[in-house]
């Protein structure tokens, strides 16, 4: 860790790994309820669990995409203020980026960039499991749905703005916070 880390630590809030372990517990069980939807929503026996490793493989990835290719590039990077810990897993993974824009702005484009490539982890349960009810309803089914759009649209962005993100001094130019979280939380907290 260099002095320039170091000075972000002191002036922001840091966090233990119990908190780091709290803050991700949303997006896992986003990830392993979308997985059991998509298992429920899906008749035969090869499909289900072709889609349901995907989906899970997928949301796994999608945790080591942002590390490898957001967080070199955010002032968290290798510090115990990133509040789901992914800061110093990136430190372990890839270098710090030397970005051609201002940290800020660089950081800003990378988001645009790579945050739609998870976003359908949001949507892919919700589209498959809706046109499985209409098909065949089940309760089983409908309350998993619910679980998993509470998690996902309002647990999850709920805990980043009223978290993290009021904590992150990036939070006034930030996409998720201007668009993305609007997009996939209702409460539009
Ligand atoms: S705050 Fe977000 S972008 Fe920054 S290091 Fe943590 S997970 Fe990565």
């Amino acid at each position: 860790m260099n002095n320039e880390h170091r000075t972000i630590e002191q002036s922001t809030r840091q966090y233990s790994h119990s908190q780091e372990l709290i803050n991700n517990l949303p997006y896992g069980a986003m990830i392993v309820l979308g997985t059991a939807v998509l298992f429920l929503s899906i008749p035969s026996a090869l499909s289900r669990w072709v889609a349901a490793v995907v989906y899970l493989i997928y949301g796994v990835a999608g945790i080591f995409w942002i590390i490898v290719f957001l967080c070199p590039f955010c002032r968290y990077y290798d510090t115990r203020s990133c509040p789901c810990g992914y800061g110093q897993i990136a430190a372990r993974l890839c270098r710090r980026k030397n970005p051609k824009l201002s940290m800020a702005d660089c950081f800003d484009e990378k988001f645009k960039r790579h945050i739609p490539v998870i976003v359908p982890l949001w949507f892919i349960p919700v589209v498959v499991g809706v046109i499985a009810l209409i098909g065949a309803f089940s309760v089983r089914l409908l309350v998993l749905l619910i679980v998993f759009a509470v998690d996902a649209f309002v647990l999850l962005p709920l805990l980043s703005t009223k978290h993290s993100c009021k904590e992150c001094p990036q939070r006034d130019t930030c996409p998720w916070m201007k668009g993305f979280h609007r997009a996939v939380s209702p409460t539009g907290v």
